[in-house]
């Protein structure tokens, strides 16, 4: 590892040198670095830890092996709740998770991965991208020496596993449920209690009866570490999680180390495994339903209308009060709340208007 270091270090060096004797191209052109990516995910999970390894594949390929990337899935090199510091250090270059796992660095975080009853994925990308979301998000991490980009997006999630009816608001109370972000503080109103636990740790919580209930992704993603074998009914809609934006963080410091083509191809790499995992989502989700309902047999149930319009309550009272916290919250919040409402009326005619369309006989 010394070594490694010491090698990246020395090509590192020696490209900074060429820049300044100006001997830039050839150089740089020579310039290998050698980058690790720290994950809150299992390794090789479905989805969110094989987008990781996407990742760092098409860097690779793209920038003809000059940067190469491996991946650590939790656990291996740093804890999964341990990958921002990890790369604010600099231990890795590269890190892959969601902003609201950071909200004990910053609450405002929460913003740039979902917020309950917020932006749907199309509606999400489109802020970061050209409605000022990704310029507010660079601007908060900067002082952690990060840069993160869009890395991935779910689409809208599904509402969790539990083991018993959800008829009114009054059976959220006491129950111990795992579900990160502003969508737990909107459990915590209701009465529950949220709890955040990575991925890899939620089965046995559950049949640990640590949790009462949980939620994790979608049927894709739900599929794949079983909870259905344990649970008796699958609520839906994800009203916490719309469309999660998942993040890739780069340190600055190694950021700007490299020459510009291959800056470029880390955050263009990011945008393309943005698009693609929600591709991915789209296509597995219906497919893993259908294993899930045809094959488990799994008790599909919808959140009550009056659920729903209680917790849509809550949710604007946590979003309002996360919103005022302090002058940064008011200016994401701000910006955020504007596309929204812009965004709501074109969703409406647009993608809402269509849906109901295609499916009246
Ligand atoms: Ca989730």
């Amino acid at each position: 590892m010394q070594r490694r270091d010491f090698i990246r270090k020395l090509a590192a060096g020696s490209a900074a040198l060429g820049a300044g004797l100006g001997l830039s191209n050839t150089a740089h052109a020579r310039a290998k670095y050698r980058w690790k990516m720290v994950t809150t995910w299992p390794k090789n999970f479905p989805g969110l830890g094989t987008a990781a390894n996407n990742l760092a594949a098409l860097i690779g390929e793209m920038s003809g092996g000059r940067i190469r990337v491996k991946v650590y899935g939790a656990k291996e090199l740093v804890p999964a709740f341990e990958v921002f510091d990890a790369v604010t250090r600099g231990t890795a270059q590269m890190g892959h998770g969601a902003a609201y796992y950071w909200k004990g660095k910053s609450d405002t975080a929460q913003f740039f991965s979902t917020v309950p009853f917020g932006l749907t994925a199309q509606e999400m990308n489109a802020w970061m991208y050209h409605a000022g979301g990704l310029e507010l998000w660079r601007e908060l991490y900067k002082p952690f020496g990060l840069i993160p980009a869009p890395a991935g997006n779910t689409g809208v999630q599904m509402g969790g596993w539990f083991n018993k009816e959800i008829n009114s608001v009054a059976d959220l109370k006491g129950l111990k449920m795992r579900i990160p972000g502003l969508g737990g503080e909107v459990l915590k109103r209701a009465g529950g209690t949220p709890v955040n636990l990575p991925g890899g740790e939620l089965f046995t919580a559950l049949s640990n009866k640590v949790i009462d209930a949980t939620e994790w992704v979608g049927p894709y993603n739900d599929l794949a570490f079983g909870f259905y074998k344990i649970t008796k009914y699958y609520y839906y809609p994800g009203f916490h999680e719309p469309g999660t934006t998942l993040e890739a963080l780069i340190n600055r410091e190694a950021f700007e180390e490299l020459p510009k083509d291959l800056q470029s191809i880390v955050l263009n790499a990011c945008k393309v495994v943005n698009q693609d995992l929600l591709s991915e989502y789209t296509a597995r989700n219906p497919a893993a339903l259908d294993t899930l309902l045809n094959k488990h047999h799994v008790d599909l149930r919808r959140y009550p209308d009056d659920v729903i319009r209680e917790l849509r309550r809550l949710s604007r009272e946590v979003v309002g009060e996360l919103a005022d916290k302090d002058d940064f919250s008011r200016k994401v919040f701000a910006s955020y709340d504007a596309f929204y409402q812009q965004s709501k009326r074109w969703s409406d005619i647009s993608e809402r208007a269509y849906l109901e369309a295609r499916d009246k006989s």
